[in-house]
C-alpha cells in the first residue's frame, strides 16, 4: 500500500512544493475567471425558440454543470477533498483571510448549518431561474462565490468561506470518510515533542534568503492550518482540506499522504448535529434527482408538494418552496424512519414485574429527544454514504458519458452559439455522440449501485461493531437499521435504473 507519496522520488519534491500548488491555483483562478468571462453574455440564441440553446455548448455551463460538477464525485471517491487543494475560491479566501479584519469564525456558525442553508438557497436558484442551463446566470452565480469569497475573507481569519458557505467541500467532506486516501502525521510522538508547532502556528516569525552575497530577511504571518485543525488529532478525512500547509510547515517532515485500510472514517462516531443536517438535504436532493428519469417515481415523490401547491392556489413560484422543504427535508426523513423505527423496536427490553428493569430508565423529555434522534440519524447516515455516493458516481457517468463529447465544440467556439447552430440549424454538424455505449454503461451502473450497497453493509457492520457496548459485541439493532435504509435507498436507485436502462 502506497503509505506515503510525499517520499516518491519524483512526485514528492513536486508536491512538497508551495510554488508547485501556487501555480496550479493560479492557473484554476484564471480558469474561473475565463468562465465568468464566456458565460457573461450568453443567455439565449436571437430568432432560435429553444429555451437554454446553450447548456452544454457554451464554455462556462458545459465546464461547470457537466465537467466540475460530475468529474468532481469521481475525483472525490479516490481522493477525498483533493479539489480543496487546488480551488481557486477558497485559496483567495485564504489569502485575503491574511490580511483582512482576521476575527476568530464564531463557533456557532461553524457547524454545517450555514453550508445547509446555502445548498438549499441554490436548488431554489435551480427551480426558479434553471441557472445551470444559461451561461449568464452561471457567470454571475460564480462571480458571487468570488465576491463572498473575498468578503469572508477580509472578515474572518482561516479559509471561512469553506467552512460556511461550499456545498461542495460539505459534499466532498462526506465523501472523503470513504476515501481510501488520507492525511495523518506519520509519528504523534514526534508532534508531543515538538516546541515550534510551526504547522499551527500563527505566530509572525523572520525569514530568510540569500542572494549572491547578500542576504534578505523578512517578517511573514503563518497561518497554520487554515480550517482549524491540529494535524496530530485529525482521527478521520472529513475536515481536512489537503492545503497541504501542514507538509509545507512542518520542520520535522511527520506528515504523510496516502492511502489507507477499507472502511476509512466509516467505522468511527457518528455525523454531528450539522453534518446530519446537509447529509438529510443532500440525499433527499441526490434521490429525488436521480428518479426523475422514472416518470411515475418522480410524479410519487413530488405529488406532496404538487397537490399541496394546487390546493393553496400557488403557481409555480409557490410550488418550489414547497418542493425544495419537501424534498430536502422531509421526503429524506421518511426514507430513513423505518430504519429508525426498527432501530427502537430493537431496543425495547422486556422484564418481568418482579425482575429489575433492564437497566435505569432514560431521560425522555422533550428537550432530549431531537438530539438524540439526530445524533442517531449522524450514526445512521455514516455507513449509507457508500451507498449515496455511488448513487451519486452513476448520475455522475451517466452525465459525462452522454456530455463529455461537446467539450472540442466548447474549446473551439466558447461561446457556444456557433456549434448550437450548426448541429441544429444547419445540420452540418452531428451532435456529440456517448462516450460507451448505453447497453454497456447499463450494467456498470448495476455494478456500481451493488459495490455502494455492499460496501454500506460492510461498513454498517463495522459500525455496530466498533460502537457496540453490548455483550454479544455487535449492536444488532442498529445493523438491522442500517439494512431496512439501505434496503429502501436501493429500491429508490434500482427501480430508477431498471425502469430507465432495461425497461424504457
Ligand atoms: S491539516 Fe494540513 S492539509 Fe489539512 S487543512 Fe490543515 S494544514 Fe491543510
Ligand atoms: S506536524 Fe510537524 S510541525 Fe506539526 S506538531 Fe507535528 S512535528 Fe511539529
Amino acid at each position: 500500500m502506497l503509505k506515503n507519496i510525499l517520499n516518491l522520488p519524483a512526485l514528492g519534491p513536486i508536491i512538497r512544493s508551495t510554488w508547485t500548488w501556487r501555480l496550479v491555483r493560479l492557473i484554476m483562478l484564471a480558469l474561473l475567471l475565463v468562465m465568468i468571462a464566456f458565460g457573461w453574455h450568453q443567455h439565449a440564441i436571437p430568432g432560435v425558440k429553444v429555451r437554454d440553446p446553450l447548456m452544454y455548448s457554451n464554455f462556462t455551463t458545459f465546464n461547470l454543470w457537466v465537467l466540475w460538477m460530475m468529474g468532481m464525485v469521481v475525483v472525490a471517491m479516490v481522493f477525498g477533498r483533493s479539489w480543496c487543494t487546488v480551488c481557486p475560491v477558497g485559496w483567495i479566501n485564504g489569502v485575503l483571510s491574511r490580511f483582512g479584519l482576521r476575527r476568530e469564525l464564531p463557533a456557532w456558525l461553524n457547524n454545517f448549518v450555514p453550508v445547509t442553508l446555502v445548498l438549499v438557497f441554490l436548488q431554489l436558484l435551480v427551480y426558479f431561474f434553471s441557472i445551470h442551463r444559461y451561461p449568464d446566470y452561471t457567470a454571475i452565480f460564480l462571480t458571487w462565490m468570488l465576491i463572498l469569497a473575498l468578503v469572508a475573507g477580509l472578515i474572518f481569519r482561516q479559509r471561512s468561506f469553506c467552512l460556511l458557505l461550499c456545498p461542495a467541500g460539505a459534499v466532498f467532506s462526506l465523501y472523503a470518510r470513504l476515501a481510501p486516501w488520507q492525511l495523518r502525521v506519520s509519528d504523534k510522538s514526534v508532534c508531543v515533542g515538538c516546541s515550534a508547532k510551526p504547522c499551527i502556528s500563527t505566530e509572525p516569525a523572520w525569514r530568510q534568503a540569500a542572494l549572491g552575497g547578500m542576504r534578505f530577511s523578512w517578517r511573514t504571518q503563518p497561518e497554520g492550518c487554515p480550517v482549524g485543525l491540529v494535524p496530530a488529532e485529525i482521527n478521520d478525512s472529513s475536515a481536512c482540506t489537503l492545503c497541504l500547509n501542514c507538509v509545507q510547515t512542518c520542520c520535522n517532515d511527520n506528515v504523510s499522504l496516502g492511502a489507507r485500510r477499507w472502511p476509512g472514517d466509516l467505522n468511527k462516531q457518528g455525523l454531528r448535529f450539522g453534518e446530519t443536517l446537509f447529509f438529510l438535504v443532500l440525499l433527499g436532493l441526490l434521490t429525488a434527482n436521480f428518479a426523475k428519469v422514472y416518470v411515475d417515481l418522480r410524479e410519487s415523490i413530488f405529488w406532496v408538494p404538487e397537490t399541496l401547491a394546487l390546493s393553496l392556489g400557488w403557481e409555480s413560484a409557490g410550488f418550489y418552496p414547497l418542493a425544495v422543504i419537501w424534498v430536502g427535508l422531509i421526503f429524506p426523513l421518511l426514507l430513513l424512519l423505518p430504519g429508525v423505527m426498527v432501530y427502537l423496536v430493537g431496543q425495547i427490553k422486556v422484564s418481568t414485574l418482579e425482575g429489575e428493569p433492564a437497566s435505569a430508565p432514560r431521560d425522555v423529555s422533550v428537550a432530549s429527544i431531537l438530539p438524540g434522534f439526530m445524533s442517531f440519524l449522524g450514526r445512521l447516515a455514516l455507513p449509507l454514504i457508500p451507498l449515496v455516493l455511488s448513487a451519486h458516481f452513476a448520475l455522475a457517468i451517466v452525465k459525462l458519458n452522454a456530455k463529455f463529447g461537446y467539450l472540442p465544440l466548447a474549446l473551439q467556439d466558447p461561446s457556444g452559439v456557433k456549434s448550437f447552430l450548426a448541429i441544429n440549424v444547419m445540420q452540418t454538424l452531428a451532435p456529440p455522440g456517448v462516450l460507451v455505449p448505453l447497453d454497456v454503461l447499463k450494467w456498470v451502473i448495476v455494478v456500481i449501485l451493488l459495490s455502494g450497497f455492499f460496501l454500506s453493509a460492510l461498513a454498517a457492520r463495522a459500525a455496530a461493531k466498533a460502537d457496540s457496548q453490548r455483550h454479544d459485541g455487535t449492536d444488532r439493532p442498529f445493523m438491522l437499521a442500517a439494512l431496512v435504509s439501505l434496503v429502501i435507498l436501493s429500491w429508490f436507485y434500482g427501480s430508477t435504473v431498471v425502469e430507465w436502462l432495461f425497461v424504457r
